[in-house]
């Protein structure tokens, strides 16, 4: 007999990529890290791989892995961003992963490959992302995995059902979520979330023999950490837990929050999470894993669930589709009626969208359902595009069909991003989590007017319109609006960008850039001198397109890209702008300090020195945002002369840009600009 106490951290970021591009763009709100994915990597994933620890007397001080001595998730999109952009981070967690046993299904759960909500998910798209789900894990621990964990805990019986069938043998849920239980051959008894006994795994019956193996968070103690400061104090913590622990028995008391909460939400909460863990080691009982604690154990209880349920909100899964009155970070008088049309809208376009893409696909592949399924091995690097085509298209040889095919896959992808959960959460449409699922939208929608000619949009942005922000004036209408604002990258402007590069010179021109590759090829005949070619591909899709560009400087930091891609194509010319932030970034940089140099910092101290010597130009501005919004972190000097620069342009009344650094004024603290950018306010 042994007294359990555990720890479950659900890792999980909404995805942030530019999903035309693949990479991040700025996030000011995040200053000085570049975007929010970067700071809570700092304040919290970094911070909970390695935990440095005091000694508390009995023991020398040393780092300690909390997520070696528990159990976590990782949502497979985040973790696709840790893998690229903080490797020690991915290296860690999968390392850790393997503390018990060297088993990593016994630590790490997997997750559905989008954070939807899967009981309001149409059947085939919630088989898909759990089997998208389950091929990532497989792809990052080399095992399968026996537990998942579901989004917001949200669950119903087809969720669990599609669970079992794909080998998925636990999950875990909230107290809150129980309705009765029995014993083996025992009375149900009706329970609640102060009620239910969590020290003991339960299992939900299922079709066809199969069952589900439920573990409970503590409610109470959960909440306290999540939204208390029960995490404050890691002594008051671990003697919290052992309170509850049930006395002389084996069972466990398991906290259940969002790994965020530690370090992010709540500052040095990895310190206290680390620090309760050890304290339990040494003095009351054990801590492990869940796969660990479920081993061998024998689930003898069993649990009616309240479905559809979730942990974060009281009324089932209606936050994710109606105004039930949860919400996070309302005012008075806000109210939340546009989920209902906010889902309605993508509930529409999934299904006209996917009806038309099942048409399409069935003419190119041998079976459809296991083209769609198996796409999720693409997703999970696990298979190459080039081998996914060759197994599933009837000719994989004939000219197109590799990039048609893999142009619906991804349109199916872009339209499950679409209900990534978050956009319903908060209290307002016009924050950027709803605008991150209409981007989505918009790829999708994209996509299959390129690719087959079907054009959804007018439609679609008329049932948005039904969306109503509590901000005056904005509707789903206008929030699509914006969503266009947004550089839309394609192969002309990203051909764009590579001309621009390649004009800055000592080779740094990037020929990977997010999804896109880029390459010069030599000039036809006829073609003016001027005249770059510039073959791009979409990783993606296999898209092949050429270019032709024409790109010349203006002025110190100017730059004049035209493009094209027909012989008797006009010439589009793209705005400094629309090139992209890091594109601009990189070409000043070149041009002030050295070709090819990334040295941001000193990039703004020369323009600083440059605009000393005459008159600013919007260009300037535009270069000036550009470097500072590509840093990855922002030294106190380097601020300091992003503040001078500020300064030079701002004394400039003449300067048409000076809405552009409004932003970046507003991150350093600067009010040189006024709150609204408004030249008039300028002292
Ligand atoms: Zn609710």
């Amino acid at each position: 007999m042994t007294r359990t106490a555990g720890f479950f951290f659900h890792f999980y970021q909404p995805p942030r990529e530019d999903p035309w591009l693949g990479l991040v763009a700025n996030e000011w709100s995040a200053w000085p890290s570049h975007d929010w994915n970067e700071r809570i990597t700092s304040e919290c994933y970094r911070a909970m791989v390695a935990v440095s620890l005091a000694s508390d007397g009995d023991d020398e001080a040393g780092l300690f892995e909390p997520l070696a001595e528990s159990s976590f998730d990782v949502g497979p999109t985040l973790h696709h961003w840790l893998e690229c952009n903080a490797a020690d981070v991915d290296r860690s967690l999968r390392h850790q992963a393997r503390h018990v046993a060297d088993a990593p299904s016994l630590v790490a759960l997997a997750a559905p490959m989008v954070h939807a909500i899967l009981p309001l998910a149409r059947s085939e798209d919630r088989a898909r992302l759990v089997a998208w789900g389950i091929a990532d894990y497989v792809a990052r621990f080399h095992e399968r995995p026996r537990g998942m964990w579901l989004p917001e805990t949200a669950v119903d019986l087809d969720t669990l059902e599609v669970l079992a069938a794909r080998g998925i043998e636990y999950t875990v849920l909230m107290a809150g979520q129980a309705v009765r239980v029995r014993d083996d051959d025992g009375e149900w008894r009706e329970v609640d979330a102060t009620t239910l006994d969590t020290s003991r795994p339960y299992r939900v019956v299922l079709s066809e023999g199969r069952s589900m193996t439920v573990v409970f968070g503590h409610r109470e103690l959960s909440q306290r950490v999540a939204f208390g400061d029960l995490i404050a104090d890691g002594t008051a913590l671990a003697d919290a837990m052992v309170q509850e622990l049930p006395p002389g028995d084996d069972g466990l008391v398991l906290l259940v929050a969002d790994g965020e909460t530690y370090g992010h939400h709540h500052r040095f909460g990895d310190l206290g999470v680390a620090w309760a863990l050890r304290r339990l080691q040494r003095h009351f009982a054990v801590t492990t894993s869940l796969g660990e604690w479920l081993r061998g154990r024998p689930v003898t209880s069993e649990v009616e669930l309240a479905t559809a349920s979730s942990w974060s909100c009281a009324h089932g899964v209606e936050r994710w589709r109606s105004d039930c009155g949860c919400t996070t970070g309302s005012s008075p008088g806000w109210h939340q009626g546009w989920r209902r049309p906010l889902r309605d809208s993508l509930d529409w376009l999934r299904d006209e969208l996917g009806a038309s893409l099942v048409d399409e696909l069935a003419v190119l592949v041998a079976s459809v359902d296991d083209t769609l399924e198996d796409y999720g091995q693409v997703l999970a690097g696990a298979a190459s595009a080039e081998e996914f085509v060759t197994a599933h298209a009837k000719s994989p040889r004939a000219a197109d069909v590799s990039s048609r095919v893999l142009e619906l896959c991804e349109v199916y992808r872009n339209l499950l991003l679409s209900f990534t959960s978050c956009a319903w959460f908060f209290a307002d449409p016009a924050e950027i989590e709803t605008s991150i699922v209409l981007r989505y939208a918009a790829v999708a929608i994209g996509l299959a007017r390129r690719s087959w000619g079907l054009d959804l949009e007018a439609e679609f942005v008329t049932r948005l319109s039904a969306v109503e922000s509590n901000r005056a004036g904005v509707d789903g209408a206008v929030l699509w609006g914006r969503v266009h604002d947004h550089t839309r990258h394609d192969a002309l402007s990203v051909a764009a960008g590579f001309a621009a590069e390649t004009l800055a010179g000592g080779g740094a021109a990037r020929t990977v850039r997010g999804y896109w590759r880029c390459s010069l090829v030599g000039p036809h005949a006829g073609d003016a001198e001027d005249v770059r070619r510039v073959d791009v591909t979409h990783a993606l899709t296999l898209r092949r397109t050429q270019v032709q560009t024409r790109a010349f400087r203006a002025g110190t930091l100017g730059l004049r890209v035209a493009a094209r891609v027909g012989d008797d194509d006009a010439w589009t010319d793209v705005r400094l702008a629309d090139l992209g932030a890091d594109v601009v970034a990189l070409t000043a940089t070149s041009w002030l300090v050295s070709a090819g140099s990334l040295d941001y910092e000193r990039a703004i101290e020369m323009l600083v020195a440059e605009l000393l010597t005459r008159p600013a130009s919007d260009d300037d501005a535009v270069a000036l945002v550009a470097i500072a919004s590509v840093q990855r972190w922002v030294s106190p000097s380097g601020e300091a002369s992003i503040r001078r620069a500020l300064f030079a342009l701002a004394s400039d009344p003449a300067l048409d840009a000076r809405a552009l650094l409004a932003p970046l004024a507003r991150a350093v603290g600067l009010d040189v600009l006024g709150s609204s950018g408004d030249p008039s306010a300028v002292q």
